[in-house]
């Protein structure tokens, strides 16, 4: 016999916390159920491939919400419970240990699972991705007795990993498939930038390079082997190629899928194609306004946590949309880049200070309009920038590369572009 909730949540992330907490804070009074399939309360994800991987932050200052913000709010967490299908027409969810729960509305807050490798090797003992506090623990677990580190993939996950262990004295190397690091996520100059810091640090950085296989010693990894021949020799390798969008139970309930981009299809509130369903964050495939209205997946915190807000409001009577600025950021060494917009699709890129002060900014402009900014060391021109993306506005690109210039006094000379 299931229980039925006004609400039930799938995913204990950023985002399934997120509506929770933000339904109370509206003021809805009806129950609220958050399933997710980790032990444990809600954490916060980013530290775990930075100063959670380092030892520097224990667990404890990683909860989104101590346990008693979930009692007070009367907010039932069921964790280490995996939803493994959705009845749309009986409004239920089925968990992997046979239990059910009704919903009166399901939102779907599921995220991803990290890819990993399909090649021969791939099930070696020693390699793990970064996605869960657990994958941290066995990384951390290992490290004392690892001197050479093989990080394959150089995203956020890879290049954050690289900084830790490097700084902690390993011997790292990225292996990255595209000609760049950071290629899904920001601009060529920032890329080489990267680059060029980590390979300062004693990292090797691979680029344009595809891996053959693991090799391994008594089922324990021992080296990648590179398309070229290359053999890595290592006693660790982080894996961090990206993520799969979990969705299967509900594009297996009939639900339409994110096509191209993967994930769910959701409208401008969140509803997904199933009656009563909500999707949210790294999974939900949406049109999003500062990618020129494409259907897109955004893979952060900040997506999770407003199209989370969009939802709780909708569910409290409200008109809501997401219409949010796409903002990320990332931890490297003493390097604080904090990206706004979107830069995929610019035709121009205009730097502004330095990068050997390692305090600068890069500046994506699309028809002479700023639609995005990657800012390293420079939170002044990250919060400045960010309105110049948030109003789509026109500016004279050799200001913009003059970094005595604010960039919150180019705003009232700029025009806005139209939509
Ligand atoms: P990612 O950003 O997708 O980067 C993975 C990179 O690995 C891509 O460039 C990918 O190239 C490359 N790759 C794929 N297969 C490969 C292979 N076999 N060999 C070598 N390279 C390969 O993913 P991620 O860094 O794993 O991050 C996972 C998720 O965590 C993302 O959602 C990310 O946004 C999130 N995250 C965010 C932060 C942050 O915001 N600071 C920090 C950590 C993680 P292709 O594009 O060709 O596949």
């Amino acid at each position: 016999m299931a229980s039925t909730h006004d609400v039930v949540i799938v995913g204990a992330g950023h985002g399934g916390a997120q509506v929770a907490a933000a339904l109370r804070q509206h003021g809805f009074t009806g129950s609220v159920t958050l399933v997710g399939d980790e032990p444990g309360l809600p954490y916060e994800r980013p530290p775990l491939s930075k100063d959670y991987l380092s030892g520097e932050t224990p667990f404890e200052r990683l909860l989104i919400h101590p346990p008693a913000f979930w009692r007070d709010r009367d907010v039932e967490v069921r964790s280490g419970r995996r939803v493994i299908e959705v009845d749309p027409r009986e409004h239920r969810v089925v968990c992997d240990d046979g239990s059910m729960i009704g919903y009166s509305h399901l939102v779907w807050a599921a995220g991803g699972a990290a890819r990993t490798l399909s090649c021969p090797g791939h099930d070696l003992r020693g390699v793990y991705t970064v996605r869960t506090v657990a994958d941290s623990d066995r990384i951390r677990a290992e490290l004392p007795a690892v001197t050479r580190v093989v990080v394959i993939g150089g995203g956020y996950i890879g290049l954050e990993a690289a900084a830790v262990l490097g700084s902690a004295g390993k011997h790292v190397t990225v292996v990255e498939a595209q000609d760049r690091v950071l290629a899904r996520v920001a601009g060529v100059q920032l890329a080489r930038f990267y680059e060029n810091e980590h390979r300062a640090r004693g990292v090797g950085i691979r680029l344009g390079a595809t891996v053959e296989c693991l090799e391994g010693n008594d089922s324990r990894v021992a080296g990648v082997r590179l398309a070229d021949g290359e053999l890595l020799p290592c006693e660790l390798v982080i894996v961090g190629i990206g993520i799969a969008p979990s969705v299967g139970p509900l594009l297996a309930a009939g639900a339409q899928d994110g096509g191209r981009v993967g994930g769910v299809a959701v409208d401008k509130s969140c509803h997904t194609t199933l009656p009563d369903v909500f999707a949210i964050g790294d999974c939900a495939a949406h049109r999003n306004h500062f990618a020129d209205g494409e259907l897109i997946r955004l893979e952060s915190v900040q997506n999770a946590n407003d199209q989370a807000a969009v939802v709780a409001r909708t569910l409290c009577g409200e008109d809501a949309e997401y219409d949010a600025v796409p903002w990320f950021w990332s931890k490297q060494y003493d390097l604080r880049l904090q990206t706004a917009g979107l830069s995929s699709g610019h035709d121009q890129s205009v730097v502004r200070g330095d990068p050997a002060t390692r305090r600068f900014s890069v500046v994506y402009l699309r028809d002479g309009v700023v639609v995005a900014l990657d800012c390293v060391n420079a939170v002044k021109d990250y919060v400045q920038g960010k309105k110049l993306v948030t109003g789509r506005l026109w500016v004279d690109p050799a200001t913009l590369a003059d970094p005595a210039v604010a960039l919150k006094d180019l705003t009232p000379s700029a025009t806005a572009a139209p939509h």
